[in-house]
Formats: C-alpha cells, structure tokens, sequence
C-alpha cells in the first residue's frame, strides 16, 4: 500500500480531532493515531479516546482501516510550559491576544514528533485538527506555519510527508456539520458523548453540547458551535 493512502491522526479525543479521525478514515485506507501526554491537568481527555476509537470503528467499513493507537509522553512540555492547560494557572486572555492555555510551539513539537512516528511506520500523511478560525489564534496552527514545517520535515528527513489540515478553514459549526455528512448521526452521538474538550476536564455536567463545566472558554466555544450548527 501506498504510503500517501496512509495517515497518522494527532488524536487527543477532542471534538476536532474526532472529526479530523473520522475525515481520515473517509479518506484513506489505513489510519493510525497518536496522542501525547504531557501532564496534562485533565488526562480526562487521554482516557476518551479508547472509548472513542472503539465506538468510531463500528461506523461503515472504517474499523477494517483503524490502525494501531500510539501515545508518547512529552513531560518536558509541562516543564516549559506552566500555563493554565497544564499548570494551575487561571485561563484567562494575556496582554499578547494569547490564551494563557497557549503553549509555546506546542503543535511543531506535537508534529515533529508525529513527522518521526509517521517515517517510523511507513505513513505518508499527518492530520491534525489545527484551525485558522479559532478565536483563539495560535500562530502555531496557521497554515503559513505548517507549511513550512511540512518543507522542513521533508527536507530533514529527506521524506515526502503531508500535513493534512481538514479543519483549517472551517469554524465549529461546520465541524458538527462535517461530522454529520462523514459519519452520519451515530458520528454525531460519539462526538457528544465521549469527544472532551473542557479546559478544566469536566465530565459531570452533560449538555446538548457535550460534558464540560459550560464557562471555560474550550466549552463556550463548543457550545457556541453547537447552537449555531442546530439553528441552521
Ligand atoms: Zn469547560
């Protein structure tokens, strides 16, 4: 098989990576996925994605495509970082236009390491889930960014590896919409039910949207998505 019929998903069990798994398996005919732990506060959401890749890969022909799941530890991130995601900080807008949830460089790192893994396992192509149009702007998921990242992959490990970006352009609403079209209403159910975006790793409080604490600012988005997509 073709190494650029085969993907490498960054899958944390977020909302977006669960439609960007999804679009993947769509897409290509081999699919496997990685998540990092890097101390996270909410390893809540490391825990989804069992439950997520075992529910998705009932849907259509997608579990004969399913791969092996991969997790590397990056602790040396929480080490650098000590922002709200991974520290105790409160999340709140810094003077930069920057959530503090913001890790330096997070995702060339996540990447890089998906880059090595992928030439590792013969995958030609990695999807992630970053987005232009999230209000949140790391500069890290701009596609300008990825591709140069994507020049700099291949010239230094002299490969022919694909930054696959299905979410780039699109806002939340669409991602709902997106899920709907690929994976139908059982898509929709998984990513509601088990998909976990809360930046303070709640799973008690279960909305239409999803399970969250409703006011952080990964919720507030969610939700916000969620309405505009069921209103349309
Ligand atoms: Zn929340």
């Amino acid at each position: 098989m073709n190494a650029a019929n085969k993907a490498l998903v960054l899958f944390s069990g977020g909302q977006d990576s669960t439609a960007c798994l999804a679009y993947a398996l769509d897409t290509f005919d081999h699919v496997e996925t990685l998540g990092f732990d890097y101390g996270q506060t909410h390893k809540v959401e490391l825990e989804c994605r069992a439950q997520l890749r075992s529910a998705i890969a009932k849907i259509d022909n997608w579990g004969a495509k399913l791969g092996d799941d991969h997790t590397l530890p990056l602790p040396a991130l929480a080490e650098i970082g000590g922002t709200a995601l991974i520290g105790d900080g409160e999340i709140k807008m810094q003077e930069n236009n920057l959530p503090s949830t913001f890790v330096p460089g997070r995702n060339l790192l996540f990447l890089t390491y998906g880059a090595a893994l992928a030439y590792r396992r013969g995958l030609g192509v990695l999807v992630g889930g970053m987005c232009e149009t999230d209000y949140s702007g790391y500069p890290d998921c701009r596609r300008d960014t990825l591709d140069a990242l994507e020049a700099a992959i291949n010239l230094g490990m002299q490969s022919d590896i694909t930054i696959d970006t299905p979410l780039m352009h699109i806002g939340k609403a669409e991602t709902w919409a997106l899920a709907q079209e690929l994976g139908g209403e059982a898509l929709v159910e998984l990513t509601l039910e088990h998909s976990h975006t809360c930046y303070r790793g709640d799973r008690e409080n279960r909305h239409a949207w999803g399970y969250g604490c409703g006011d952080c600012p990964a919720c507030e988005l969610r939700a916000a998505g969620y309405e505009k997509w069921k209103s349309q």
